[in-house]
């Protein structure tokens, strides 16, 4: 009977005695144990498997199979007859007020909005329900989680009621249960009854307290993700040892940080504009000098600037220019950048230039016969790639 189970039975019990009924190893190679009776919790109903020790060897994975409780250890258990076991009890009390808070805030929304819990997800961090709505608003959300809250505050008792089909018709439950016989409800009084076969509190204080975290939308519904119990204190202490550093780099009170940063993003772009109006200046300036050279080929390296860099010193210079053709090279560590580029008052075509140098570096370009670009690798100097190009130039009468 599922209703005898030490789990449902006591579910503050977290060391037992018991006989091991079966040892086996599954499909996988898993070694398991069947036992007389356990207080560890199967994987199901959306709650996580509870982990602990049987004589001393790790639980590392609980299901229920067919009927029987499966005890997956680490290694095969020596001895067999009787044994004591001990769960993980943090992990099956964090449980206990995650999956019990979700009860709350299910209920809650069911309750002041009418909008239904369609899945659930325990997850290591957060955890998680979908609502059959498309969209929460902040007040609606803010709401929620203040009910969900009042009921935990409150600390109401959490009944658990073992009942038949046909006893069932007598309660009202949120969600049609899912199995036929050994039902279980799970009944905080006045506010939720639900048919549940996991593992709550006894009372709704011992949850804590439930925060909301976020919202996402998910197709045509609101995922939210929120976090009971300690894990509540977990997050406080995580986002606010963040928020402190972010504090601290602005040199301002933690409840400002948000206003400083704004600040900070403002002045950057101030700067920003102010770099970028600079830079076009300077542009100007290397253009003259390039352009005052008064060669028709005007040939000039450079070390990390970018093609977009190199496109527009080149269209500037050839702005200053009657008849010109402008080479200019960019080089890195392991790359190498050209744009080659002529006035409209010259003829050769562009593309043979390109067409000659890119094989050398093993590069990618493009362009019309006025100008081209490319880029490769930097198998020759910057130097010798700009001499390359030059003389890649078609002799033109
Ligand atoms: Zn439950």
């Amino acid at each position: 009977m599922l209703q005898e189970r030490l789990y449902y039975q006591e579910p503050y019990r977290t060391s037992f005695t018991t006989t091991v009924i079966q040892h086996a190893i599954d499909e996988q190679g898993r070694p398991f144990v069947v036992l007389e009776n356990t207080a560890f919790y199967p994987t199901g109903g959306g709650q996580p498997h509870d982990t602990g020790h049987i004589a001393d060897v790790a639980v590392v994975d609980v299901e229920e199979v067919d009927g029987e409780v499966r005890h997956y250890l680490e290694s095969p258990l020596s001895s067999g007859g009787t044994v004591s076991a001990e769960i993980d009890w943090d992990r099956r009390f964090d449980h206990m007020q995650q999956h019990t808070g979700q009860h709350i805030l299910t209920a809650a929304f069911v309750e002041l909005f009418n909008y239904p819990t369609v899945s659930f997800h325990l997850g290591r961090e957060f955890v998680t329900i979908d609502l059959a709505t498309e969209q929460v608003s902040t007040g609606d959300l803010r709401a929620a989680e203040k009910l969900a809250n009042a009921v935990i505050l409150e600390n109401r008792p959490i009944e658990q009621r073992w009942v038949t089909q046909e006893e069932l018709s007598a309660y009202s439950l949120r969600k049609q249960v899912s199995v036929d016989e050994e039902i279980r409800l799970v009944i905080i009084p006045n506010f939720d009854t639900n048919g549940c076969g996991g593992t709550h509190p006894s009372s709704t204080g011992q949850i804590g307290s439930l925060k909301i975290l976020s919202t996402e939308k998910q197709k045509k519904n609101t995922r939210i993700h929120f976090v009971c119990g300690k894990r509540v204190l977990d997050q406080l202490g995580a986002v606010h040892e963040e928020l402190s550093d972010v504090a601290q780099l602005l040199s301002t009170p933690l409840v400002q940080a948000a206003e400083a940063t704004q600040k900070l993003l403002d002045a950057q772009h101030t700067t920003e504009k102010k770099l970028e109006a600079a830079y076009e200046q300077l542009l100007d300036v290397e253009a003259a000098s390039l352009a005052g050279r008064k060669t028709t080929v005007i040939r000039q390296t450079y070390t990390d600037r970018s093609m977009q860099e190199l496109q527009k010193l080149a269209r500037k210079t050839l702005a200053l220019c009657e008849r010109a053709i402008v080479v200019l090279v960019s080089e890195t560590d392991d790359k190498l950048q050209f744009v080659a580029s002529r006035t409209n008052s010259l003829s050769p075509d562009m593309r043979t230039v390109s067409s000659i140098a890119l094989p050398i570096i093993e590069g990618k370009g493009g362009g019309s016969a006025t100008t081209v670009q490319g880029g490769g690798s930097r198998l020759i100097s910057a130097q010798e790639l700009a001499e390359l190009l030059e003389r890649s130039i078609p002799v033109h009468a």
